[in-house]
């Protein structure tokens, strides 16, 4: 090995170090509010599967998750808190007067294909990865049904929300089993407590 690098390989070499620490600093987030966004809502109800309603979900999930996060201290903002249409683009205007921020959205799947089930967790950014790594991670290890895994999503609330943000799928409702699952407090309670868990993962205080 030659006593000095070539000055083009040394470039190589610290750009790579560079990206690594870059990776490793990328672990963890700061923020201090987070932008709660129940799926759907009013006129949209979601996926209907199995007697059940994705809107309603959402929220009862989002309203868990507000609690869980405010106790643990942080700051909620909720992009709907009743049973109300609200546009998607105005979800992300209103989660980017947020300073300081993440976004969550939550939803629930529905798919003709009934025998898929298992929650998903979508990012588009490469910060809103970490966040849906921590997410997925969370999901997998407390919740019966566990995930299929972390995505990248063009969702519009993805695209137009300025901060690290995600989409979280909690499940199928087009399962059988997972819609009667997720019908039960028990297991949305646990589902938003491996949000919370997920989020408090990558937060750097
Ligand atoms: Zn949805």
């Amino acid at each position: 090995m030659p006593a000095r690098l070539p000055r083009i390989v040394a470039a190589a070499l610290a750009l790579m170090l560079g990206g690594l620490a870059a990776d490793a600093a990328a672990q963890t987030l700061r923020f201090s509010n987070v932008v709660i966004d129940a799926g759907h809502g009013g006129k949209d109800g979601g996926s209907v599967w199995n007697g059940l309603i994705e809107k309603k979900l959402c929220l009862d999930i989002a309203k868990r998750v507000e609690v869980g996060l405010k106790s643990r201290g942080l700051k909620t903002t909720m992009t709907r808190r009743t049973d109300t249409f609200v546009e998607l683009s105005q979800r992300a205007r209103l989660a980017n007067r947020v300073p300081s921020s993440i976004f969550v959205s939550v939803h629930f799947n529905g798919s003709r294909k009934t025998l898929i089930s298992g929650g998903e967790v979508y990012y588009r950014s490469a910060r809103g990865r970490v966040l849906a790594s921590a997410i997925s991670r969370s999901i997998k290890s407390r919740v019966t049904g566990g995930t299929r895994g972390i995505f990248h999503g063009n969702y519009k609330v993805l695209r137009e929300t300025q901060m690290p943000a995600v989409l979280v799928e909690c499940g199928y409702l087009s399962n059988k089993r997972e819609a009667a699952r997720c019908a039960t407090p028990e297991h949305r309670h646990k589902l938003a407590e491996a949000i919370v868990n997920g989020i408090l993962a990558v937060w750097a205080r």
